[in-house]
């Protein structure tokens, strides 16, 4: 019961004051375990960067990238200069500006970073969602990994060089335009051209959804002239000289889209025009080498990206919980409540602890990726390849999902001031996340990809031995069981075959590999609390 009091003096600052001083690494005890766990003997030496490196993500860019988020501060294009020049020219905010060239700068991608400290970074600068340097970032390390392996003359080594170590303190930025307007997933219909021009090549056609379009390079794909094999290519998007005039190379931005997610983040609809491009790989492994390398290192970075979401949802919705009061009572002892908090939290922490684990799986592969399904290695080592493979699209597909849930559950905690943009930053992250689900492979192309692999790779692994291998430690009867109901799903011959049968089969594919997925997380999260 309550008097009126005509000067209410309810307020939030309490709860807003703990979110500012919040340090996302210093404070969080649990993710400095899961680091511990994984890292291993790189521990010590990561512990004491991450703590250095979370004080400029926690505070000075968590601001920059809210301050980044409103609509009116949305890229934009401007086509032309005042003096009639078609320039192209993506305009961003000054705090998208800073927030990259700090970020950038911190070499991340460099020989002579720790990979588990690149992790670390990217996790923590993943809290603050996507900020228009997630994208960027992650396309940058697919495009360098592309680079290691085929930079083969003097213009891609300067790039490899540009994008991995810096030239003179500045750090080039990669993008990757596969989408075409017909399909993003069906990247093998793909009809841009690629014209062979001495040693190098021409692009023509058109690319429809062109994230980070402000980068300085992309990687592409296309068909060269009278061939149906999809090829990989490099395209700067200024040739050496014309980047002062601001002369793109051989190709026009049409349009930047209006997106509901990462909004802050430019996605455009180009057209390539002749544009100069350097072949990157052999011409007929484009998708396999596209897929199997550059888009393996984005899905790995969107099942990070959703633990970082998660974790920042479940750490805000918590605290909210202990703050807030309703009907005289401390809202997180409502047990309706406390249950949909401990839910967020236990999901943010498993798809922390299985993405943490998985990179570590990642890290130790022997030779590092490779494009498709490899037949000429060990057995052993050819299983793990394919255990990393298959895990990693199987993150891709559950921690994304998982996202979305988390955060709208954690916006709920909060009722009405949830979904005010303005109140706090989980309906920008919850926005993200929705993206998330979709690019680098959405989960119905996936679910398909994951059970057309397993049929072709059970002659040398069967189902039940993969079971065995990814989910060791998790125990007999799971093991065994479903081991037994992915031989049963398998024996379905194909996911393509339209009748009520198949439809029951994916349904319950889709199922079995969710939960598949979260027994892979369970047993990372018993490692930590271990
Ligand atoms: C914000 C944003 C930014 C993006 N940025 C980029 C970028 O920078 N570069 C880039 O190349 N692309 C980018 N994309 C494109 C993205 O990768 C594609 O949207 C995605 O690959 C899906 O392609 P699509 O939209 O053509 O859908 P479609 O391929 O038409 O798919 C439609 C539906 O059909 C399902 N489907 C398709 N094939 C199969 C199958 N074999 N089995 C079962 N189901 C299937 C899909 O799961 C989906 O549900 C971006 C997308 C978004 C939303």
């Amino acid at each position: 019961m309550s008097y009126p009091d005509r000067n209410n003096p309810y307020n939030f600052d309490a709860f807003i004051d703990w979110r500012k001083g919040f340090d996302y690494y210093g404070d969080d005890e649990f993710l400095q375990r899961v680091l511990k766990r994984f890292a291993g003997k790189e521990f010590n030496s990561v512990d004491a960067e991450a703590r250095k490196f979370s004080k400029k993500v926690s505070f000075k860019w968590r601001d920059l990238s809210d301050a980044i988020s409103v609509p009116e501060k949305r890229p934009y294009m401007m086509h032309y200069d005042g003096h009639r020049h078609r320039i192209d020219r993506i305009v961003r905010p000054e705090e998208t500006r800073i927030l990259e060239r700090e970020i950038f700068s911190e070499g991340i991608f460099s020989a002579a970073t720790n990979p588990w400290l690149r992790l670390l970074k990217m996790y923590l600068i993943y809290q603050n969602g996507e900020a228009c340097v997630s994208c960027p970032l992650v396309c940058t390390e697919g495009l360098i990994a592309i680079l290691e392996r085929f930079a083969d003359r003097p213009e891609t080594k300067m790039i490899l060089k540009h994008c991995r170590e810096g030239i003179d303190g500045d750090f080039g930025i990669g993008a990757q335009y596969l989408s075409e307007i017909q399909g993003g997933s069906d990247v093998p219909a793909n009809l841009i051209e690629a014209v062979r021009d001495g040693d190098s090549w021409k692009l023509y056609g058109n690319k429809f959804f062109c994230s980070a379009a402000h980068a300085d390079y992309a990687v592409v794909t296309a068909k060269p002239s009278g061939s149906e094999e999809v090829g990989l290519f490099i395209i700067p998007s200024w040739l050496p000289g014309d980047r002062e005039s601001e002369k793109r190379n051989g190709y026009t931005i049409d349009r930047i889209k209006w997106k509901m997610g990462t909004s802050e983040l430019p996605t455009a609809e180009i057209t390539l025009d002749g544009a100069v491009a350097y072949q990157a790989g052999p011409l007929e492994r484009g998708v396999a080498n596209v897929v199997g390398i550059v888009l393996t290192y984005s899905r790995l970075t969107v099942g990070l990206s959703a633990a970082a979401s998660m974790t920042r949802a479940a750490r805000e919705a918590e605290k909210y919980s202990e703050f807030r009061s309703a009907f005289g009572l401390q809202i997180g002892r409502f047990p309706m409540l406390k249950a949909q908090v401990d839910d967020i939290q236990m999901r943010a922490r498993r798809t922390t602890a299985g993405g943490f684990k998985l990179y570590g799986d990642f890290l130790s592969l022997e030779g590092g990726l490779k494009g498709g399904l490899q037949t000429d290695e060990s057995k052993d080592l050819k299983r793990k390849r394919f255990d990393v493979r298959e895990l990693i699209m199987l993150q891709k597909i559950t921690a994304a999902w998982d996202c979305t849930d988390a955060l709208r559950d954690a916006m709920s905690v909060f009722g009405g001031h949830g979904v005010m943009e303005d109140f706090s930053s989980l309906p920008r992250l919850f926005r993200d996340a929705a993206i998330n689900e979709l690019w680098e492979g959405p989960r119905n192309v996936l679910l398909t990809q994951m059970h057309r692999d397993f049929q072709r790779a059970s002659a040398w692994y069967p189902p039940g031995e993969f079971i065995s291998s990814v989910l060791r430690g998790a125990g007999d009867p799971i093991t065994r069981d479903m081991g037994s109901e992915m031989e049963d799903l398998l024996s379905h011959k194909s996911l393509l075959t339209m009748d009520e049968k198949t439809i029951l089969v994916c349904r319950r594919w889709d199922d079995f590999c969710h939960r598949l997925y979260h027994e892979y997380q369970n047993i990372a999260l018993n490692e930590v609390d271990r």
